[in-house]
């Protein structure tokens, strides 16, 4: 069974928001050693990536071997523009979407906690929308273990939901300071109910989650934008990889696409697969067993999600 536990499904896209993820995807596909037509991209991404329905989610699904997906939205309460009845209009698509998909979709609300309904935002998104719990971006501004945050956290450990955060440095104006994972390890000791999921694992400087892992046994990563080190630079993918499952355990690490946007430069079904077949693959010296391999394209997320 293969599960990608990070999609973002994006209610609509402007000029400006795709401007916005370009330098994200250059950077991408510099690391990868890609030459991409960044204008044609956007009008690639403008025509493409808003999916309200979720068709275009299912059709990548269908293309990548992936049969389960984990959906979800994005808050940003220093954005001026984005108000709380919007973010609950994606919230509620993202729900509902999970809900046309029972047996292939989850979803995941986006809650910025410095609002100051961001508890009932995620009541509401529970108990009517149907979500399984929700996304964190801290590097937009908020301590994931403040006061503010613990008022959500509440809400979400009452109903035994999943916080997938997101972990390691992005350009600014994202501030790293507030995405480090040990961040979250307050929730592990006041939170015990949460299964918490670093988005990323850190990306480079994954130690630190690594260590917090080891310990914390409702403490996950995910594999999302990994890719780009996967496709550009593979021994030390492989390196790494190997180095996370040595001291963490491979239980811990989830497969994650971070799809729409960040599987341009190699889809979706290429990197499933570059995972696959790692324990033919591999470079001399670094071994990885199928069952390695199963367990982190589904098998743990699976066990979290209660997955036949
Ligand atoms: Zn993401």
């Amino acid at each position: 069974m293969i599960v990608d536990f990070h999609y973002h499904l994006m209610p609509r896209m402007t000029e400006t928001s795709v401007s916005m993820l370009m330098p994200l995807i250059a950077r991408a596909a510099d690391i990868m050693g890609r030459r991409l037509d960044m204008e044609a991209l956007k009008k690639k991404g403008l025509a493409t990536w808003a999916d309200p329905t979720g068709e275009r989610l299912l059709e990548t699904m269908e293309t990548a071997g992936i049969d389960y997906a984990v959906i979800c939205m994005v808050d940003d309460a220093s954005h001026p523009g984005l108000k709380a009845e919007s973010v609950q209009k994606g919230n509620r698509m993202v729900g509902g979407v999970a809900s046309r998909y029972p047996d292939r979709v989850g979803g995941l609300c986006g809650i910025d906690p410095r609002r100051p309904e961001a508890p009932d935002m995620l009541k509401q998104s529970i108990e009517e929308f149907g979500v399984i719990g929700m996304k964190y971006h801290p590097d937009y501004g908020f301590d994931p273990s403040g006061p503010e945050s613990y008022r959500v956290l509440e809400v979400l450990a009452d109903h035994g939901g999943i916080l997938l955060s997101h972990t390691g440095p992005l350009t600014p104006p994202s501030r790293a300071r507030l995405s480090d994972p040990m961040r979250l390890a307050d929730l592990g000791v006041d939170f015990p109910e949460i299964t918490v999921i670093a988005a990323h694992m850190g990306a480079v400087d994954w130690r630190p989650w690594a260590n917090l892992a080891v310990f914390q046994p409702n403490f996950y990563g995910d594999l999302a934008m990994w890719d780009t080190l996967a496709f550009g630079h593979y021994d030390l993918f492989c390196r790494e990889l190997r180095d996370i499952i040595d001291l963490v355990g491979p239980s811990k690490v989830l497969f994650g696409s971070d799809g729409p946007v960040y599987p341009i430069a190699e889809p979706a079904g290429k990197w499933v697969q570059l995972i696959k077949d790692l324990p033919d693959r591999a470079p001399r010296g670094i071994r990885f067993t199928r069952e390695e391999v199963d367990a982190i394209l589904g098998g743990n997320a699976a066990t979290i999600l209660g997955l036949g």
